[in-house]
């Protein structure tokens, strides 16, 4: 007998958004368990929208095609084929829900709907009409949408970027007014670092909207980056926690619901990215908008950005972009050659992004130093650094990843 999650609240009769992640609908049974926590929700009389991600594996196995059929593919037939994945565990859940007794229905994202612009493959959703879901959901039926996928204005389908049904979910927790939007996924929550490197990385409690925001967008895959944005936008509560435990989970709160500030709050690492350097070029005004102007027309965000100091007229321009606009990155400075006028492009994609990230850095001065000294003790070069209010990331070559979270864990006292 699952119990519902409400009970780690005290929250009774209330409308509530439950995301269900890849990992807890991989299969029939773990449809079948996320059922029985929806089944538990409404039993406490709650009402309850569900939100479901693909099977895990499936997106990826979905963009592999793509990429394998043309790198340089239409992002408008890679949204069609890539949205399939949420329509199956949509009707799955909703079959799951039905057996157990639960009104139930899915809903693609077109059919709610979920409007988005027209930024194919990372789609941002523009707005959700939630009358019909809301007038059903008060009948007792639970709506079961397809999470990651949503309309364009070219009346076409839409994805919202890798791990989006976290933002499906928080939007359609904004549309219907929720409660709560609870993310259950495969870990009891956020911790100070991905549990998977590090065993002795701490739950927490609470985390603020802040720090999760650039946890997440300098790569804490537990949130999609843009669904903490609209949660703090929108004032949506979130809780992350596990489909596999009953457990209570992290709340994202405000700064301050906290009251033990940490100066850091944890460390994140992204794989995702890749280095470009742009070779000698002349180094005079204007050469930055010439190189990130048709990287930017293209859609191509550029994150780490280095120049270095010229001696001879010339200069080198380092940055990061994310590996899959790697290809379409080199793609658009070789047409832009000219104009530019570089001597070459040299790329490395076995790099990796590590972060330190804490709203205490903001009055506690040597957070940068305690990063660059334990890094150095440990060997490890550093590539390109950028910092933030509230954080510091470098890049390294990739094989230190482990390595560098660890330390870094161990050196902020993060260790459980
Ligand atoms: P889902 O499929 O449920 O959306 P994700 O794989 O997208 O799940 O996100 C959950 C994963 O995020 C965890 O399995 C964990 O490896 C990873 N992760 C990275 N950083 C953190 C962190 N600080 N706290 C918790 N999980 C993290
Ligand atoms: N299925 C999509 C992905 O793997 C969306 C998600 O899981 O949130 O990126
Ligand atoms: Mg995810």
């Amino acid at each position: 007998m699952i119990p519902p999650a409400f009970l780690h609240k005290g929250l009774l009769n209330v409308r509530i958004v439950m995301k269900f992640g890849g990992t807890s609908v991989a299969g029939l049974d773990r449809i079948r368990n996320a059922a029985q926590r929806v089944k538990a929700e409404v039993d406490a009389g709650n009402q309850v929208a569900v939100v479901v991600s693909a099977m895990a594996g499936v997106t990826n196995q979905l963009v592999g095609w793509c990429q394998e059929l043309s790198p340089m593919f239409d992002a408008r037939e890679y949204d069609a084929v890539v949205a399939t994945g949420e329509q199956v565990t949509a009707g799955l859940t909703a079959i799951a829900l039905q057996t157990l007794g639960v009104d139930a229905r899915s809903w693609q994202g077109w059919q709610v709907a979920v409007e988005t612009d027209g930024q194919h493959s990372k789609a941002r959703i523009q707005g959700i009409d939630g009358e019909e879901l809301l007038s059903r959901m008060a009948q007792g039926q639970v709506p079961v949408m397809a999470g990651f996928q949503g309309i364009g204005p070219d009346n076409r389908i839409t994805t919202l970027g890798r791990g989006g049904s976290d933002t499906s979910a928080v939007a359609l927790a904004a549309a219907l007014k929720a409660e709560r939007c609870d993310i259950y996924t495969d870990v009891d929550g956020v911790y100070t670092t991905d549990p998977r490197i590090v065993p002795g990385a701490r739950k927490l409690n609470k985390i603020t909207y802040e720090e999760m925001l650039e946890l997440a967008s300098v790569g804490a895959k537990v949130l999609q980056t843009r669904s903490v944005e609209l949660a703090m936008k929108e004032r949506v509560r979130v809780q992350v926690l596990s489909s596999f435990q009953d457990l209570p989970g992290t709340m994202v709160v405000d700064e301050e619901e906290i009251v033990e500030q940490e100066i850091v709050a944890g460390i994140a690492y992204s794989r995702d990215e890749a280095k470009i350097t742009v070779r000698r070029v002349p180094d005079r005004p204007g050469i930055a908008a010439a190189i990130f102007g048709p990287l930017s027309d293209a859609h191509i965000n550029v994150d780490m950005i280095v120049q270095n100091v010229s001696a001879d007229g010339t200069t080198d321009m380092t940055f990061t972009v994310g590996k899959t606009d790697f290809l379409r990155a080199q793609a658009v400075l070789e047409e832009a050659k000219k104009e530019i006028g570089y001597a070459e492009i040299t790329a490395d994609q076995d790099v990796s992004k590590i972060s330190v990230v804490g709203v205490g850095m903001r009055s506690h001065a040597g957070v940068a130093g305690t990063m660059f000294k334990t890094l150095a003790d440990e060997g490890i070069n550093i590539q390109v650094i950028s910092t933030s209010e509230i954080k510091v990331s470098v890049l390294v070559a990739a094989k230190y990843t482990e390595l560098a979270v660890r330390a870094l864990h161990t050196a902020y006292r993060l260790d459980a």
